[in-house]
């Protein structure tokens, strides 16, 4: 596309980058959109995010850094609403967007970043509009969603979301995969082409996430100074596995009866409220519910103290696409026991950045756990390794990726859709 600045498009429609994650619809995803956003615009281009307002006193326009702005677009209610209650209003959002585009030209895009397949549905729209490329990043596909789950937990009926994943990848110039797992998985679930499929690992923010002082950062957090700490963070929904981790913890107590498990992050979606449920009366009914420290979502800026005061962190999920809280950990210097899945198997070389587990094995994530409790000297090579691996990894970096991908369209030869 040339050699000038780029102004992107990226839309985030059901979930401002500028949400806590760690709850509800905010999560890794909130992470990669301003994180990439912000390289972007620090490497000279204009990024304009565009969300749905949720409330009447989000302002229309936020000027987050030279480059980089977020849009609160209106769309259906003022309020927070289900994922899957966006479908009626994405041909609304999309004509605000336009709208907003049309008052201001400055804001008229060179190219379009969806993220998540709802996002998708207004990109689709954008691309044919301005006659840009579009490039997508779906965070997770329905196809591999379906796999781990066992009831279903979006009212969206699968079939629908499938066939939209199917268009919104066929009108895509370019899809971003997080992993290599991911960029397999949507050649052989999207149909799409190797060649039209980029690997673009996300990256950390190494000034929070890096090692500390373990016992500071435990007086920090008010967290027990000498008992071993296991740590979840993240949202809580059945494909986080969050009863995974409790399941094994409990089996570590008779080796550990002093130590805890610390749980930071909220519940996601209605499955969220069960899963939590579920875990409660698991804690209760086995007797450790006095080992478990609840604390709610937390910014970047303080949960890196929790990654420096715990000996382990558990990341039980059946199903991720690249997996941040891992790399998050791993950059902290804390060692991590992960499930053997998406971009957890990317990040994790097992025995020497991490520990991986067959996914919902309760049994050998505790084996793994007390390897890591009982071995102080196994723990802390994997943590000086898990460190290194994690140092290789970038925002700014993924921001190039993503702008040599921007940089290969030819706007004269757009993907024509199906
Ligand atoms: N997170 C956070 N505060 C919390 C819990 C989580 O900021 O209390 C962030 C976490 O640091 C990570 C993201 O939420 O950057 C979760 O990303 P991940 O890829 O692990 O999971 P996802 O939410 O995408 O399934």
């Amino acid at each position: 596309m040339g050699f000038y600045m780029t102004n992107f498009a990226v839309v985030s429609l059901h979930s401002s980058p500028l949400d806590q994650p760690g709850s509800g619809d905010g999560g890794g995803m909130n992470v990669y959109v301003f994180q990439l956003a912000s390289a972007l615009a620090r490497l000279g281009n204009d990024v304009n995010i565009y969300t749905r307002a949720t409330s009447q006193d989000d302002p229309a326009r936020i000027e987050i850094e030279p480059g980089l702005r977020v849009h609160n677009v209106p769309a259906g209610p003022l309020a927070a609403l289900d994922k899957d209650e966006l479908l009626e209003y994405v041909d609304e959002f999309t004509e605000n967007v336009i709208a907003r585009i049309q008052i201001d030209r400055s804001l008229k895009p060179d190219v379009v970043h969806s993220n998540y397949w709802i996002s998708g549905l207004v990109g689709h729209k954008l691309k044919h509009f301005y006659q840009v490329p579009m490039i997508t990043t779906f965070h997770t596909i329905e196809a591999i969603k379906a796999i781990g789950r066992t009831v279903p937990d979006d009212r969206v009926s699968e079939s629908f979301r499938m066939d939209a994943e199917d268009q919104i990848a066929g009108c895509s110039d370019f899809v971003l995969a997080s992993c290599d797992q991911e960029a397999l998985d949507i050649q052989r679930y999207l149909g799409l082409a190797s060649e039209r499929i980029a690997v673009v690992p996300l990256g950390v923010e190494h000034a929070y996430f890096a090692p500390g002082d373990m016992a500071m950062a435990r007086s920090a957090m008010e967290l027990p100074q000498n008992d071993p700490i296991s740590l979840y963070v993240g949202r809580i929904q059945p494909l986080k596995g969050l009863a995974t981790a409790f399941e094994a913890f409990s089996c570590t107590l008779s080796d550990f009866p002093n130590s805890r498990f610390v749980v930071v992050g909220g519940p996601s979606g209605h499955l969220g409220e069960v899963e939590l449920d579920y875990c409660f009366d698991m804690a209760r009914s086995k007797g450790f519910e006095d080992k478990i420290i609840w604390r709610q979502p937390e910014p970047h800026i303080r949960l890196a103290s929790y990654y420096r005061a715990a000996n382990l962190v558990v990341v039980p999920s059946r199903t991720e696409s690249f997996g941040l809280v891992a790399l998050e950990a791993m950059a902290s210097g804390t060692p991590v026991v992960a499930s053997s899945v998406g971009g957890l198997k990317s990040l994790i070389s097992h025995g020497r950045t991490g520990l991986l587990a067959p996914v919902r094995n309760g049994g050998v994530f505790a084996n793994l756990m007390l390897e890591l409790l009982s071995t102080r000297e196994r723990s802390s090579m994997i943590a000086r390794n898990a460190l290194m691996q994690a140092r290789t990894y970038s925002w700014k970096e993924a921001a190039e990726r993503a702008l040599s991908v921007v940089e290969s369209l030819d706007v004269r030869q757009l993907i024509e859709c199906g």
